[in-house]
């Protein structure tokens, strides 16, 4: 039996989680789901976005799936503080068009430091900012980009950093990727500048399998890969730690179309497809994911950001019946 934190959060968080848990329900496996609040709702109601109760479910579990919460003005964000208390050092997005076959790559980027390390100084005119890069923060990263690679069959890890004009701090990414890179001989790797990397996944895209890089350029990179697939409502991610997993989808709470069942839970499906490789349930991650193939190839059914008119529910209960 699997614990599950769930968190819809706010807006069209609330109207992806449920069909996504209804999915999940239908499997063999066992989920223990146990729904908490955080977000601006929680805020309104309970003084705080992000309820110790929330936490500490959070801390327990196997993994969390968490729906999207809306920011609120002088607040900490409750998915940046859950991020941060549950080191989930990991960013991963899997980047997938279902139009194009050349685009069907992951990103991981190191979630922990770099330059989002909330060092800045300002003496006189001179404003710094310290990007702080580790053996250990690399070592775990990259270690977790070729694990991944060979738990899902991927072929090859491409390392992107700037060691040329950061010699120290990607000197480190760099020397401990191909120190990594020696232990997995049937893995392919390579590497390249971010600024090369940039102009090659527009025009090259098929070239990459699984990405690993750090902070700011993941970021970067994020988004510009999300570009090339066009709308947000297909993209999932996960934030994972060494004890515990939060899935997310890469999209907002959306609140211009909250409450009108037209939001696409395929991004929100897909997050939880990843939960279940990070739980080792390979095969029911793969069921998942080739019936949202299956429905976006071949089904009629689309949400209005795909184009179409269908609800929530509608492309949901076609993914159902695929699976
Ligand atoms: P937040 O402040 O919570 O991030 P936002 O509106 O700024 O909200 P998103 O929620 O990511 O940012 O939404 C950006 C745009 O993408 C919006 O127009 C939204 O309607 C659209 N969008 C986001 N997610 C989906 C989805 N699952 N299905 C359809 N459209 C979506």
């Amino acid at each position: 039996m699997y614990k599950i934190t769930t968190i819809p959060g706010d807006g069209i968080g609330n109207e992806v989680m449920k069909p996504t848990v209804e999915i999940l329900e239908t499997l063999d496996a066992q989920f223990d789901f146990i729904e908490k609040k955080a977000g601006k709702a929680c805020y309104d109601e309970c003084g705080t976005n992000l309820p110790d109760d929330t936490i500490e479910s959070a801390r327990n579990s196997d993994s969390i799936l968490f729906g999207a919460v809306t920011s609120i003005p002088q607040q900490k964000s409750a998915i940046v503080t859950l991020r941060r208390m549950l080191d989930l050092y990991v960013n991963q997005r899997p980047i997938k068009s279902y139009t194009n076959s050349n685009i069907d790559f992951t990103i991981i980027r190191e979630n922990s430091e770099g330059l989002y390390s909330h060092m800045e100084t300002l003496d006189g005119d001179v404003a710094t900012a310290t990007r702080k890069i580790t053996h250990n923060g690399c070592e775990r990263i990259i270690n977790y980009a070729f694990d991944y690679a060979k738990k899902v069959d991927r072929n090859k890890v491409t390392a992107v950093h700037k060691a040329n004009v950061l010699p120290t701090t990607d000197g480190i990414f760099k020397d401990t990727f191909y120190n990594i890179a020696a232990d997995y001989k049937n893995i392919e790797s390579n590497d390249f500048y971010i600024d090369a990397t940039a102009m090659y996944l527009i025009m090259q895209p098929e070239d990459f399998d699984v990405i690993v890089t750090t902070n700011l350029f993941g970021d970067i990179l994020s988004d510009e890969a999300a570009g090339l697939v066009g709308t947000l409502g297909l993209l999932p991610s996960a934030n994972i730690g060494k004890n515990n997993g939060l899935f997310e989808p890469v999209h907002g709470s959306a609140p211009d179309i909250a409450g009108q069942n037209k939001a696409n839970p395929i991004a929100m499906i897909l997050s939880a497809a990843l939960m279940l490789e990070f739980l080792d349930l390979k095969e029911d991650a793969k069921n998942i994911q080739n019936a949202v193939e299956q429905t976006i190839v071949e089904s009629k059914i689309k949400t209005p950001d795909m184009g179409g008119s269908n609800t929530t529910q509608q492309m949901a209960d076609a993914i159902l019946h695929k699976l």
